[in-house]
């Protein structure tokens, strides 16, 4: 630890509680500062089977025209389509048949005049017509087709380029990889695509009191409920989740753990004011603590900053107030490092509230609902350790900091939880 880095102002808080609290607003401005445009993010090459749902790290060009030849794109008969004007049941209008057409072959000879090709879709149209005249309507005489119906010229023929045009960018940087995307790059003849490679994110929990994931609680420990949670967060944010042993409240031991290989790490546990709390006065030796405390319910012992090349979030240890650190900070940038929307993936609706929400002025509160039909209803029991809430919980109104809440029957937002 280099004793001579000037450190933040709120380095060695511990027991002294917060001078004073960030606003949620100057947080994410902070934040939004030193995340990186999607140019500069670091990528990886891979191929069609592995890109589904990665993010495009450049424009993709099509090289080629799709089609690249003129087709059928019905079973029935190539012909020159003018020469069917006039065409109808009652006169029918004679063609000899002289061979046909089956995908991946072209036809060896010129189509003339008084001539048809029986041809089959998706095979190359002969040279000499220009129309594909469906089975329908048509019906036949031996090897002598009596055409029914006039087709015009082009009809039922895919024309070269009708799908993609060469030179055309098909998908852009940023786009997220659907399953279609995929089956139209390579179409086009594309096996190997560079995305935005996901970024790695150490999860590390601290507390002397925890027990490993999973395990059933005794005594006075409990099981870690963060890990697990928030590496479901990280995957779901499209980052590479990376887990190790629950590390002790010891400043060494979180010191070395801090300088995972990794480009966001997330310590859990350990950020606030307390004797055991050594998260923030060791980020602010060894890099820089931007933000230490910040006025919002729960979260407000959630902090940031940044060692070396990484990213650090320091996530309250109640699970409610890690969850909600998450999504207001960590996630946005784990989003935003693999070249994806900032933005919630919430699903958004619009209700009234059963009954009244309060809220205390100065800081922004994020309240757990119910969804009822079109009535949200806000949870009673929603202190930062009932992790239940959140789960009994259908998603969660952000009420701003300027408000004292909001009386019953007040129309608000729901970010519903996913
Ligand atoms: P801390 O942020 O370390 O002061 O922890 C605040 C509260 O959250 C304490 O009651 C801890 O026991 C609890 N806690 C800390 N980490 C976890 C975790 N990983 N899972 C569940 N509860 C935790
Ligand atoms: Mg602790």
């Amino acid at each position: 630890m280099s004793a001579s880095k000037p450190t933040h102002p709120n380095a060695d808080v511990r027991m002294k509680g917060f001078a004073q609290r960030t606003t949620v607003d100057a947080a994410l401005a902070w934040l939004d500062s030193v995340l990186p445009p999607l140019t500069n993010l670091p990528t990886e090459e891979l191929g069609l089977y592995e890109i589904a749902g990665r993010v495009l790290a450049r424009d993709l060009t099509s090289q080629v025209n799709v089609p690249g030849f003129a087709r059928s794109m019905m079973d029935g008969f190539a012909l020159q389509g003018e020469a069917t004007y006039g065409a109808t049941s009652y006169n029918p209008l004679p063609l000899q048949i002289i061979g046909t057409c089956l995908p991946g072959t072209p036809f060896p000879r010129q189509v003339l005049r008084g001539e048809a090709v029986r041809i089959m879709t998706g095979a190359p149209l002969p040279a000499g017509t220009d129309a594909v005249l469906p089975v329908e309507m048509s019906d036949l005489d031996g090897e002598t087709l009596r055409v029914l119906e006039p087709v015009s010229s082009g009809k039922h023929v895919g024309q070269i380029g009708e799908d993609i045009r060469s030179g055309d960018v098909v998908q852009p940087a940023g786009r997220v990889l659907r399953p279609q995307d995929i089956g139209v790059l390579s179409s086009i003849g594309i096996g190997r695509v560079e995305v935005v490679r996901r970024p790695r994110v150490r999860v590390l929990i601290t507390g002397n009191e925890l027990l490993a994931a999973g395990t059933l609680p005794a005594g006075y420990q409990i099981a870690d409920a963060n890990g697990p949670m928030l590496a479901a967060l990280v995957a779901r944010d499209g980052g590479q989740p990376i887990l190790s042993d629950i590390v002790r409240d010891d400043p060494a031991a979180i010191g070395d753990a801090l300088y995972a290989d990794a480009d966001v790490v997330l310590v859990s546990g350990g950020s606030s004011v307390g004797q055991e709390d050594h998260v923030p006065r060791l980020l602010a030796a060894e890099g820089e603590l931007a933000i230490h405390g910040v006025a919002m319910r729960p979260s407000s012992p959630a902090g940031m900053g940044r060692l070396e090349n990484r990213l650090v979030f320091l996530l309250p240890g109640n699970p409610v107030s890690c969850l909600c650190a998450y999504d207001f900070f960590a996630g946005r940038a784990i989003r935003a490092l693999g070249g994806r929307s900032s933005d919630w993936p919430y699903r958004r609706v619009r209700v009234r509230l059963s009954r009244k929400l309060v809220s205390t002025v100065g800081r922004v509160d994020y309240a757990r609902v119910i969804v009822r039909g079109d009535e949200a209803e806000p949870l009673a029991v929603s202190g930062a350790s009932v992790l239940s809430s959140t789960t009994r919980a259908d998603g969660f109104i952000i009420v701003p900091a300027d408000s004292e809440g909001q009386p019953p029957g007040a129309e608000v937002e729901v970010f519903l939880y996913q």
